[in-house]
């Protein structure tokens, strides 16, 4: 079995502005998500961040700890913790996705509002959207390498 956490929370306007704020963190998780045997995803849109940690239970909630007193964000709100079968991102120690119009129909069939309100998601529904945006960029990045 494999501990599964869940969390929402509200971007609080950084110094370095979105782009680069994510890049850091980013690098930063998966530097240390590789050491810690922690995998999972970060969906980022505008205002709000939705992650999944994954792997060994004392290994993630150390991890939320140290995430909770981030200052880049607030308000996080855990969606769901769990036992799960397996892990849902086993190749990746943190894969990532910026919220951009062409994933327009990747949200759309997951998520019951329009726009993107992490709030009105279930956990189920949290690791689905993030794999189908690891697909939809998977295959983007496909189609550029054979259009090059
Ligand atoms: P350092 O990177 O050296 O950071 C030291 C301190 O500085 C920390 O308190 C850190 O919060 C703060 N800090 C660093 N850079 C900035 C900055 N640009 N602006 C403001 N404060 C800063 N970490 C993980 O290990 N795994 C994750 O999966 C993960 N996911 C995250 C998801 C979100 C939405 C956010 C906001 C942060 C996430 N982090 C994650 C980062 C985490 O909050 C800590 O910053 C990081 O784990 C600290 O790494 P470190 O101990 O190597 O210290």
């Amino acid at each position: 079995m494999v501990y599964q956490l869940i969390y929402h929370s509200r971007f609080s306007s950084a110094a370095q502005g979105p782009s680069a704020t994510i890049r850091n963190i980013l690098s930063r998780s998966q530097a240390n998500n590789f050491r810690d045997g922690i995998t999972g995803f970060l969906i980022f849109d505008k205002s709000s961040f939705v992650q999944i940690l994954e792997g060994d239970e004392a290994a993630v909630l150390e991890t939320y700890d140290r995430i909770g007193s981030d200052r880049r964000h607030s308000q996080l709100t855990v969606i769901d913790s769990r036992q799960v079968g397996q892990r849902a991102f086993p190749d990746w120690a943190m894969g990532g996705y910026v919220r951009s119009p062409e994933s327009a129909d990747v949200y759309a069939r997951h998520s019951p509002s329009e726009g993107f309100d992490p709030r009105a998601l279930t956990a189920d529904a949290v690791v689905a959207l993030a794999q189908d945006l690891l697909a939809f960029e998977q295959a983007r990045l496909s189609q550029r390498i054979l259009d090059a």
